[in-house]
Parts: C-alpha cells; sequence; structure tokens
C-alpha cells in the first residue's frame, strides 16, 4: 500500500503523558496533569444536566447542523447563524480549512513556535509551511505579511500564542489586517479568549464585517472546560462558511457536545470566576520567576512558560516525579523552560514550592 507521500516523516500527535501510566511507573498516589491547559475548576455544572439529557437520545444521530448550539452562540457574539462552522474541537475547524483549501501548489504562513496543527494540516495537503520566528515570543506579524506570496493561501495567527501566551494588540492587530493580501485569509485562533486579560486585546468580532478574509477560531475546550467532549468553532464571512462547509463530515460534533456547549456558554458567571482565579494564580508564578530572576513570558491564557535555565527533560522528570505532568520546553522550542498549566491554588502552591525547594 502507499500513503500518499505527504505523509512521509510526520508522527502521530502526542499527547501529555497519561496520569495512570504515571502512577504505575512512578508508584505515585496522586498525579495531577497540568501539561494541556484544560481548566482545572472542570466545567459549569449545568454542563451535568445537559449529559444527562444527553443520554436519553444516544441512539440518535447528532444534528450535524447544531442549530441550538449555533443559535446561542450566534446569539452570544452577536453574528449571523450562518457565519458560524463548528467542529469536533476547532482542531478539527483547522482540519476542514486545510482540506478545503490547500492544495500541493499553495503555501501557509505560521509564527514559529506555534500551535502545531496548523503546519501539521497543511503539510499534509503537500502545502509549503513558511514559518517566521517569533520576536520575544511575539508574532513577527511584519516578517509574516513578508512572507506571503502569490501562492499563500492562509496566514494563521495564534492569538494569544501557545506555547508562549503573549498576545497580540488590537492596534497591531488592525494594522495586520490593512497588509494583508485580500485574498489570502487570515485564521486567529483564540482558543485562550476567555483567559485575556489585556485591555488593547482585540474585539476581532466585528472585523468580520470589514474582511471577508478573516476566520475566528474558539474552543468549548479550555476556559469552558468540556475538552473531552470537543467542540470548537469558526467564524467567518457566510460566503467562506458555505463554501468550505461540504468538507466537514455530516455529524461531526455530538449530541452530548452540542447540549454541554450550549449550556456551558450560558452560564457566564462560571468564565468569570475561572478568569479571576486564573489571574491571582498567574501572579503566584510571576512573583516565583520574579523572585528567582527567571525570565518568563506575560501570558493572557491558563499557562505560563518559564525559562528555569536547566534542561526542559531535567524541569519535567523533576516535577514528574513528585507527580506533576508538564511540558518539556524541548518540545516547544524553548529547550530551558517548562510550560505548566495553571492548577488549583494548592496545585500551584506545592509545584513552587517544590521548584524552589529544588533551586535552593
Ligand atoms: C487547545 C488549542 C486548540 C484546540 O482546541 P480543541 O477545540 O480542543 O481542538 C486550538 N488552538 C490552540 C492554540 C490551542 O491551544
Amino acid at each position: 500500500m502507499r500513503i500518499k507521500s505527504t505523509m512521509n516523516g510526520l508522527t502521530p500527535y502526542k499527547p501529555g503523558k497519561p496520569i495512570e501510566e504515571v502512577k504505575r511507573e512512578l508508584q505515585l498516589e496522586e498525579v495531577i496533569k497540568l501539561a494541556s491547559n484544560e481548566n482545572p475548576y472542570g466545567a459549569s455544572p449545568a454542563v451535568k444536566d445537559a449529559l444527562i439529557k444527553a443520554y436519553d437520545a444516544v441512539h440518535i444521530y447528532p444534528d450535524g447542523y447544531a442549530k441550538q448550539l449555533r443559535e446561542d452562540v450566534a446569539q452570544h457574539l452577536n453574528v449571523a447563524e450562518e457565519q458560524l462552522i463548528f467542529g469536533n474541537g476547532s482542531d478539527e475547524v483547522i482540519l476542514i480549512l486545510c482540506r478545503a483549501m490547500l492544495t500541493g501548489d499553495d503555501n501557509i504562513v505560521t509564527a514559529a513556535p506555534t500551535f502545531p496543527q496548523y503546519k501539521h494540516n497543511a503539510v499534509i495537503e503537500g502545502s509549503e509551511v513558511k514559518e517566521v520566528p517569533l520576536i520575544d515570543g511575539t508574532h513577527d506579524l511584519d516578517g509574516m505579511v513578508q512572507a506571503i506570496d502569490e501562492k499563500t493561501k492562509i496566514v494563521f495567527v495564534c492569538n494569544p500564542n501557545n506555547p508562549t501566551g503573549t498576545y497580540i494588540s488590537e492596534e497591531a492587530f488592525r494594522s495586520f489586517m490593512q497588509k494583508v493580501p485580500e485574498n489570502v485569509l487570515v485564521v486567529s485562533d483564540e482558543a485562550y479568549y476567555e483567559y485575556v486579560s489585556a485591555e488593547d486585546f482585540p474585539d476581532t468580532v466585528p472585523y468580520l464585517n470589514e474582511y471577508n478574509n478573516l476566520m475566528l477560531l474558539r474552543t468549548f475546550s479550555k476556559a469552558y472546560g468540556i475538552a473531552s467532549l470537543r467542540v470548537g468553532f469558526g467564524a467567518a464571512s457566510k460566503d467562506l462558511i458555505q463554501a468550505i462547509d461540504p468538507a466537514r463530515e455530516p455529524f461531526n460534533t455530538s449530541t452530548a457536545g452540542q447540549l454541554a456547549a450550549s449550556a456551558a456558554l450560558n452560564d457566564q458567571s462560571f468564565i468569570r470566576s475561572c478568569f479571576e482565579q486564573n489571574r491571582r494564580e498567574m501572579k503566584k508564578y510571576e512573583q516565583f520567576c520574579d523572585e528567582f530572576g527567571f525570565d518568563y513570558f506575560p501570558s493572557e491564557t491558563n499557562f505560563i512558560l518559564m525559562d528555569l535555565q536547566k534542561p526542559g527533560s531535567e524541569i519535567f522528570q523533576y516535577l514528574l516525579e513528585r507527580g506533576f505532568i508538564t511540558r518539556n520546553g524541548e518540545a516547544l522550542g524553548y529547550p530551558t523552560s517548562v510550560r505548566i498549566t495553571l492548577g488549583h491554588p494548592e496545585q500551584n502552591d506545592r509545584i513552587i514550592a517544590e521548584l524552589k525547594d529544588w533551586l535552593r
């Protein structure tokens, strides 16, 4: 059998180590995963009722159009229902876009390091990937505009960026949109939108009225806390959504996912409390770095990338042996860093105490 040649050398996504595996290997009673930026406070209690309701319909195919969720999100964002596409996570929206838009003659432009799925999906479609290095952990938007050529189909920006947590300001984003040619799609992946505190962060939804070449990506996996149910969406012009929709599987989001996402969206007070708690916990990590003179990128997300000036694999292993699964910076392009998803207050206190112990 011959797999298409663009697959050569690709490896499947490597998730953070599974909790049960670490418990067994290291004979630990408790292991806490702070590697995938999930919400440590779980999801709104309303999600539980939604899942009980979903149980009654397990034998029926889901609504492929996700009508109720579509109405709820459209109202929440103040966009038309036809401006939305739902995916089995926003990962799937990236896949659908790449499948619908890219060929072996095209290229995409991304930052580096950034979220790996843009590149991964473009490579499978045979497209070239032009990677523009971050400057101080931040998108080099001028460099990205310069990298655009006649073969460029999509420019992906990740705002705030994973794995650095940095953001693109309103002013910078506005000026970027003015420079990108109208026939090149800009995808603004805003997976951490609910965690953003910066006042000059762009509210990109109204930009959709001005720019037909813009798509926003949001997800229910991070602050909304339903990562296992896999729901994310894209928002763009009606024309673009209509054009790419045939590349979507007919029943790509589940009934449980749709009902849970609607319930989660309707509980904005839960989101507000997670946001506030996250900001408070972030300060602890910042203070720790300041105290020890370690560099970190100011983060607008629920994770922080800290340069602890030791090999990332050592930091990772040290924390693993103490029951914390984190992300080794070596795999993220920052070889002496670790990326930690903020946990509960007690978890963060423990992690910081362990790091201090180690460094003294
Ligand atoms: C987690 C994450 C996603 C994917 O989220 P899903 O909706 O769970 O697929 C997309 N983009 C970025 C930057 C992320 O960190």
